[in-house]
């Protein structure tokens, strides 16, 4: 049977949701609603032209990506834009825009089919062995160095950055290190030296890979017996960037061809930049031979930025998306926020949304509203308890029996998935991980955490259990 418009709408809103934050999905793709599907043109309506230009800006190339996928290479995509003096009017004036063309043109109907000439998703395991490679090197060309400001909080790890990408692999920054908490720019920075490096030295292969997809990719070559391959295939970058490699900290096989790679790429003069969350010294679960190497080159860390530099970082956002805000609303933006950028841009985001979707201007007063909301909910990290309580939820167990000493055997899995997740998701120790958990100690919760990370690697359904767990904690 074929699907309709509603089902369509559907399945692309599953995906969406697995490719964009909880914010970003609630504020831009919640609000589109489904109109008509017709000879694989979706129409979908969207509350303003703003609406329309932000996700043309923001979501084009994933939205092509699940058109495609979902409705063949014919598929298309059209908008219909609520007109904003038409709010009244229940058959609202709609004008239909391609997703290829970056400006609507209002009172013109347009069709144009999606412009799908972007380059195929290549599989780096289909050619081993060929000398040049045509790697998609995965950079998001939006964080440059350009868009990256500079404050005190980053001008060594900018300037170590900058150095690198002048003379990759040709510096004493070998492996360069960028470490700091969550939302300081890791990402943005070593993309922006991915780039630069693209800039000067075209020919140079560079790559930017998370640290999970390597992990996935590793498991996946294991699993089909293509174990060369993959290492082959690592050891011929010229530049491999490698994102928050805490994440391999007690999965010791994924550790253990990592190092090979690395010393392959270091012996050969090629550039190795990594991202963590902590400097080298207080990784747990790493080798010690990997964290000794990490240490070789610079380590350079990322600070909370201070006032003028959140300021200087949402004019710069404002600018390059076109948007004027009064400076009061911005300072309040910035006073609000001060640990974390990325949730400085997701305020100003939201701000933005809001007003559109109200078709109010933006003042402190509005300002304050949102943000007060906004900071209230994002403050929250997830207590033991609660990791607890969803563990136990998803498997149907009653709380008691995880904090007792049952040592019966699903009891002891869900009680070591609950450690595994508050060691990762919150800031406790590991004795009180382990006091929270029927009273074990910290050595009791370490080995919770390899077990885990050892079952996961080796086990489908297990990992399947992991993966649905951390969304149901991270949507929270
Ligand atoms: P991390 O990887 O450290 O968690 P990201 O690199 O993902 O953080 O940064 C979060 C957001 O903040 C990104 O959108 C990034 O562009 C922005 N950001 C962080 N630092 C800066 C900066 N110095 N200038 C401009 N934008 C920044
Ligand atoms: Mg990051």
């Amino acid at each position: 049977m074929k699907k309709d418009h509603n089902q369509v709408w559907q399945s692309c809103l599953d995906v969406i949701k697995d490719n964009v934050s909880p914010q970003g999905f609630k504020t831009w793709f919640e609000p589109i609603k489904p109109v008509k599907l017709e000879d694989s043109v979706l129409t979908i309506q969207v509350p303003s032209q703003f609406f329309y230009e932000w996700l043309e800006e923001h979501y084009v190339t994933l939205l092509k990506k699940i058109i495609r996928k979902e409705l063949g290479t014919d598929g298309r995509l059209e908008y219909s834009i609520i007109m904003e003096n038409n709010l009244n009017n229940s058959n609202p004036y709609t004008i239909k825009v391609p997703t290829s063309n970056r400006k609507a043109v209002k009172n013109a109907p347009v069709n144009m089919p999606l412009d799908l000439g972007e380059s195929p998703i290549k599989n780096p395991f289909i050619i081993p062995g060929l000398r040049k490679l045509n790697v998609d090197s995965n950079l998001n060309p939006n964080y440059s160095f350009e868009n990256f400001i500079e404050g005190d909080c980053n001008r060594l790890a900018r300037s170590a950055g900058f150095a690198v990408a002048n003379k990759p692999g040709g510096t004493a920054f070998n492996p360069l290190l960028i470490y700091g908490g969550v939302g300081l720019g890791k990402t943005h920075l070593a993309h922006a030296i991915g780039i630069e490096i693209k800039n000067k030295y075209p020919e140079k292969t560079v790559l930017y890979v998370s640290s999970e997809k390597f992990t996935h990719q590793f498991i996946d070559a294991v699993r089909n017996n293509t174990v060369n391959d993959f290492s082959h295939f690592y050891q011929m970058m010229d530049v491999l960037i490698i994102d928050d490699v805490q994440f391999f900290s007690g999965k010791e096989k994924t550790q253990d061809v990592f190092f090979h790679i690395f010393n392959h790429l270091h012996q050969t003069g090629k550039q190795i930049i990594l991202t963590s969350d902590k400097p080298p010294v207080e990784m747990q679960g790493m080798e010690q031979r990997l964290l000794s190497r990490f240490k070789w080159g610079l380590s350079a860390d990322l600070q909370v930025p201070s006032l003028e530099t959140r300021i200087a970082i949402l004019k710069k956002k404002m600018y390059a998306d076109g948007i004027d805000l009064p400076d009061e609303v911005v300072e309040y933006l910035a006073y609000s926020i001060t640990t974390n950028v990325r949730e400085l841009e997701g305020a100003l985001i939201s701000l933005i949304a809001q007003s559109s979707l109200n078709k109010k201007s933006i003042n402190l007063d509005l300002a304050k509203q949102m943000i007060d909301k906004f900071v209230k909910n994002t403050a929250r990290e997830v207590s033991i308890d609660y990791i607890q309580k969803v563990v136990c939820d998803y498997f149907d167990l009653p709380i008691e029996l995880l904090k007792s000493k049952t040592r019966k055997r699903e009891i002891v899995q869900a009680r070591q998935i609950a450690m595994y997740f508050a060691k990762k998701m919150t800031k406790s120790s590991l004795a009180s991980i382990g006091a929270h958990c029927g009273g074990k100690d910290h050595a009791t919760v370490l080995h919770a955490c390899r077990t885990v990370n050892n079952l996961q690697e080796t086990d489908k359904h297990f990992r399947k259990y992991l993966e649905d767990l951390e969304k149901k904690l991270s949507i929270a």
